[in-house]
């Protein structure tokens, strides 16, 4: 998740700074940057700005085909190189998908 730092930290919708006791609503790195909502990943959100977005149920369904392939991780993985390789081609695979364009469609 996005490190947040109440009094510093901005809502990536609205741009004010997030307040200790704000409600919010954060996202890990997982778009690659020539992804069109890359700036929305690795970032922090109002809860309310977040529920209110346009783009709010498509990146979460990207967010959700991200966390599909991570939590389909073999659990015989014992090594580190052998976890990175599988999350690197895990993460490949992601992108292929993301460039097919046909993450939203597989969940409709
Ligand atoms: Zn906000």
């Amino acid at each position: 998740m996005a490190i947040v730092i109440s009094g510093k930290t901005k809502c990536v919708i609205c741009a004010a700074v997030i307040e200790e006791g704000d409600e919010i609503v954060g996202f890990p790195a997982f778009l690659p940057k020539e992804h069109e909502l890359w700036q929305y990943s690795d970032a922090a959100f109002h809860k309310l700005c977040f529920q209110a977005w346009p783009d709010r149920e498509r990146f979460q369904a990207l967010y959700d085909a991200f966390n599909d392939i991570q939590s389909a991780r073999p659990k015989h993985l014992k090594t580190l190189e052998e976890f990175e390789a599988w999350t690197q081609e895990a993460y490949e695979g992601f992108l292929k998908k993301l460039r097919a364009n046909d993450i939203n469609e597989a969940h409709k």
